[in-house]
């Protein structure tokens, strides 16, 4: 990423920012409203089985629950893409070539909460043992706000059984304000990220290195956040 389009996307993202200073929570309310919604807890948003349950998580989100579990970061969160693709691949790794720096290691945009082998979030129970979620009060608002989210200031809906039951006034006020907030909070966390973000030689050429790794049973990863670049190796059996 050369200097030129890091500034570009910086300055594009902080006018979205701008923008979403003015965003009305009574009018995002009334939509969330008329959609109408009630959770079902249900727990198939977390569940790899019903769809993408990747859950985006902030280094302050992972902080929160690592203090709520007694957890350590590593168990918390996980490079994205780690569980969805297979880096043992070649074909993978030719796709992420631009993500693959000279000394093999992997780099990423951001965590996500890890998942279990099945792909299912760490933090849902079985349904036999109560489908509930074990870190419910220390949430990501990703999860908190699901199925709303804002993008480019418009409020949008993934798929929920959910949704189009009955909500109260101030039930769909809190929840528009959580939203907005959460839209807030995602620009800033990316707008940083970009600040700190230090670019890298990558090329197809350094495949090789990371098969290497890969072959050693390691995957190198440098992943970047809102706070910094952080190199994590993780064990691949
Ligand atoms: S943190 Fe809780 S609510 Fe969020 S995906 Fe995991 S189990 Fe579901």
């Amino acid at each position: 990423m050369d200097s030129r389009f890091k500034r570009a996307l910086i300055e594009r993202l902080t006018g979205e920012l701008e923008a979403a200073r003015s965003i009305d929570a009574g009018e995002i309310a009334a939509e969330i409203k008329n959609i109408g919604f009630s959770c079902l807890m249900c727990g198939r948003c977390c569940r790899s089985e019903h769809g993408d349950n990747s859950v985006i998580v902030s280094p302050a989100e992972i902080e929160n629950i690592c203090l709520y579990t007694g957890l350590e970061h590593m168990s918390v969160a996980q490079p994205p893409h780690e569980s969805s693709r297979d880096l043992r691949e070649r074909r993978t790794l030719e796709e992420l070539s631009d993500m693959i720096d000279i000394q093999g290691n992997i780099h990423t945009f951001g965590w996500e909460l890890a998942r279990k082998k099945n792909g299912d979030c760490i933090f849902i129970q079985d349904i036999a043992a109560g489908n509930k979620c074990t870190t419910y009060p220390a949430r990501p608002t990703l999860c908190s706000t699901y199925p709303f989210y804002i993008e480019e200031g418009e409020l949008r809906v993934s798929e929920c059984e959910g949704l189009g039951k009955e909500i109260g006034p101030d039930e769909s006020l809190e929840l528009a304000r959580k939203v907005i907030a959460r839209y807030r909070e995602e620009l800033k966390e990316t707008i940083l990220l970009y600040e700190n973000y230090e670019s890298f030689i990558s090329g197809p050429e350094n495949i090789n290195k990371a098969i290497e790794n890969i072959r050693e049973g390691i995957i190198n990863y440098i992943v970047h956040d809102s706070t910094g670049s952080h190199r994590t190796t993780r064990r691949i059996s």
